[in-house]
């Protein structure tokens, strides 16, 4: 019974807008083949926790480690480099391009990014099917010739990650992943989401709870700014000051 291998850490995290606390004291710890959920009312700082994660923003306070490595100091664009990208980071889906084309895009990318860690793909072949295995593993298989303009806005989605998974992450952090779908498109990009989770870390933020208990291993509640609670669903959602702040119960 070995211990889930942490890939994402902050120590400490804090950040202040001026005189403006708005985020403060962060310890989290995000493992391997896990999906975690940050979750809290609006102003709790999730957008905050995000961005400096992935060092859009400076922390005022506290550490971050990245695969063994202090990313503190470290420039976004490195961040992406060393294997944590942000659905809306690199994520374009060109509406009039088509489903395998739009990953065959994305696989091309790294290579105009610079990207370090990126081994060149040497033939057209080789990039065919590697674009092929990611649609099939994100069951995309089926549209691979429709134009992303033509998909449900959950498919749509759905193909945004699979062009976020291009660049082979070993950490994806996704914004609201279900946010504006249906029940249909909710269940399939959850089932999708696990999937993608099955080898690497995913860190979410989420409202819907039913999906956060269903699909997340762990639960961090922000308010204010500091954590309230973490845990599995089942524990952190029985907590009374959980109860009270956030789910109004
Ligand atoms: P959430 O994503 O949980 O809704 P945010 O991280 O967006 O919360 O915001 C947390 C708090 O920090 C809010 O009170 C918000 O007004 C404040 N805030 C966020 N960004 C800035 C900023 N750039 N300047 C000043 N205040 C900010």
């Amino acid at each position: 019974d070995h211990e889930p291998r942490v890939v994402l850490s902050a120590r400490g995290l804090g950040k202040d807008f001026g005189g403006f606390t708005a985020v403060n004291n962060v310890n989290l710890d995000v493992q391997h083949a896990r999906i975690h959920a940050l979750i809290g009312p609006n102003g709790a700082g999730k957008t905050t926790v995000f961005n400096l994660l992935t060092k859009f923003l400076q922390p005022t306070r506290g550490q971050i480690t990245l695969l063994g490595t202090d990313i503190t100091r470290t420039r976004p664009d490195k961040v992406a480099r060393m294997g944590m990208v942000r659905s809306f980071q690199i994520s374009a889906v060109f509406p009039h391009l088509t489903v395998l084309e739009n990953v065959r895009v994305a696989l091309q990318r790294p290579a105009e990014l610079a990207v370090q860690f990126w081994r060149p793909l040497k033939t057209l072949n080789q990039l065919n099917g590697r674009a092929e295995v990611l649609l099939e593993d994100l069951g995309l298989t089926r549209w691979r010739d429709a134009r992303a303009a033509d998909l449900s806005y959950g498919r749509k989605r759905v193909l945004e990650i699979a062009t976020t998974l291009a660049l082979d992450p070993e950490v994806l952090l996704l914004d609201e992943p279900m946010a504006g779908m249906g029940q249909e498109d909710v269940r399939m990009v959850a089932e999708i989401i696990r999937e993608v989770a099955r080898h690497r870390a995913v860190l979410m933020v989420e409202h819907n709870l039913s999906v956060v208990a269903d699909i997340c291993h762990q639960v961090t509640v922000l308010q204010r700014g500091e954590i309230l609670a973490h845990g599995d669903y089942a524990t952190v959602s029985a907590d009374p000051r959980v109860r009270s702040a956030y789910m109004g119960t």
